[in-house]
């Protein structure tokens, strides 16, 4: 039994807990706010194994030079000099390839099919009250380049193994009322799934307190006492721990540590947005992402949420009105059930994704210090592979070979 300090109480840190804890650690999660309330507390909740594609991949570069132009696009830049997103752009777009893609497919199906399972499990050991639903997903496209897009990403889905198929327009309507007649049709992807992130993280929470975990919040760790090639205790702004392993699952705060820890993690943070809105008319069934517009819908029983963007802004979470209006825009062209005066309501949320260079998360010990492992960088996908980037770092740490090779995921891979 080995004394674990998990810094950062996200979808990351605490999945990591639950699993160590499953194992007979003695857990200790240090959060520097409130457990949960960072990027994982109010995204879309998708649990997506068909999202294999990395986020650097082909034409990724040249869409995205065009959405700069654009106020109202799902991705911007804010530019600044800041030698750190630069590495990190040079970086990316030496990524941004077809071999790069191709390699990564493969590895992210298995991370993500696998942290599927897990989360079956998941939800049944908390309970069934995380909402965790697999009702699939559906892509809606309302132009000809949009359902190009949908088209093609089906093509990639199968390649994998997983159930994809392109939908004319009537099939996708009957499959969700409330996607508009007037669209081109779409895809569906049946084996993705969803939950509700917030309540999650609460009962994720609550159960790793019941079953003799600690969760230390407001509390935020700002120095490591260092052995030659050890962390020997983690200190914070309030005392200090001592820990066999430090598990480091900061999101988008990660690189705050490499000076401490004389590391380089290249995590750049980005801004998305969500707003959450009671139901009106027909309820919206399923998870649909908006193909033109990038926006993600998911339906929590009465409720429904619009999230989306990704802007690299640095550490920056205010709200930009005009791309959260852009957000209630795409709803409004692609769902009949869109309320224009209750959107105006909603109070929008941000979140930092944790965003890596190669779009692959950084899981797995480092070669300097070998008793820290890193848990970061999920981008897009930090809900869909938490379960198992969990359980690759609960079985390093326990000795036990876990159901994937974490060799690709290394942490100073860069
Ligand atoms: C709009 C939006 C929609 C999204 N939708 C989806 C989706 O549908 N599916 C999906 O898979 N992913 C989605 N994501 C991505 C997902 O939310 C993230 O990848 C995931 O939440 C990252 O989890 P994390 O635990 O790494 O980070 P976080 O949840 O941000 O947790 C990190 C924690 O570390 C703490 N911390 C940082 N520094 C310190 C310190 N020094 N000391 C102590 N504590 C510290 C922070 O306070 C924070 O609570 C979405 C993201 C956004 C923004």
């Amino acid at each position: 039994m080995s004394n674990i300090v998990v810094i950062g109480g996200g979808v990351i840190g605490l999945c990591t807990a639950y699993y160590a804890l499953q194992e007979g650690h003695n857990v200790t999660v240090l959060e520097k706010g409130e457990v949960g309330k960072g990027s994982s507390w109010a995204n879309a909740g998708w649990i997506t194994p068909s999202h294999v594609v990395p986020l650097a991949a082909p034409g990724v570069i040249r869409k995205g030079l065009k959405w700069m132009l654009d106020p109202e696009s799902p991705f911007y830049i804010k530019p600044r000099i800041e030698i750190e997103l630069f590495r990190w752009l040079w970086a990316f777009r030496s990524y941004a390839t077809q071999t790069h893609v191709n390699r990564c497919i493969p590895i992210l199906g298995t991370l993500c099919e696998e942290s599927l399972n897990l989360f079956k499990a998941l939800s049944q050991a908390l309970g069934d009250q995380v909402g965790f639903e697999e009702k699939s997903l559906i892509f809606a496209a309302k132009t000809d380049a949009g359902l190009k897009y949908c088209i093609h990403e089906v093509e990639v889905v199968k390649k994998v193994g997983m159930a994809a198929r392109v939908l004319d327009l009537n099939e996708m309507c009957e499959m969700e009322p409330t996607l508009r007649t007037d669209l081109k049709g779409g895809a569906f992807f049946k084996i993705d799934a969803h939950l509700n992130p917030a309540k999650l993280m609460v009962h994720l929470a609550k159960y790793i307190r019941a079953n003799g975990g600690r969760i230390v919040e407001n509390t935020t760790v700002n120095g490591f006492e260092l052995g030659k090639k050890e962390v020997k205790n983690v200190q914070t702004t309030h005392q200090q721990f001592e820990a066999d392993y430090v598990v480091l699952a900061m999101g988008a705060w990660s690189k705050e540590v490499n000076e401490a820890l004389k590391l380089r993690l290249p995590i750049q943070p980005g801004k998305g947005y969500s707003i959450t809105l009671p139901q009106t008319g027909t309820l919206t069934r399923m998870p649909i992402l908006l193909s033109e517009r990038s926006v993600a819908i998911t339906p929590f029983g009465n409720e429904i949420r619009y999230a989306g963007t990704m802007e690299l802004a640095g550490m920056d979470l205010s709200v930009n009105q005009r791309r959260v209006q852009a957000i209630k825009n795409a709803a409004q062209e692609y769902l009949i059930n869109y309320d224009a005066e209750v959107a105006q309501q909603a109070i929008p949320w941000a979140g930092l994704r944790p965003c890596s260079p190669d779009g692959m998360p950084l899981v797995g010990p480092l070669q300097t210090f070998p008793n820290v492992l890193v848990a970061t960088g999920h981008a897009m996908i930090g809900v869909t592979s938490a379960t198992g980037t969990g359980k690759i770092i609960s079985d390093l740490i326990s000795g036990k070979t876990s159901f994937m090779d974490p060799l690709p995921f290394a942490p100073e891979r860069f």
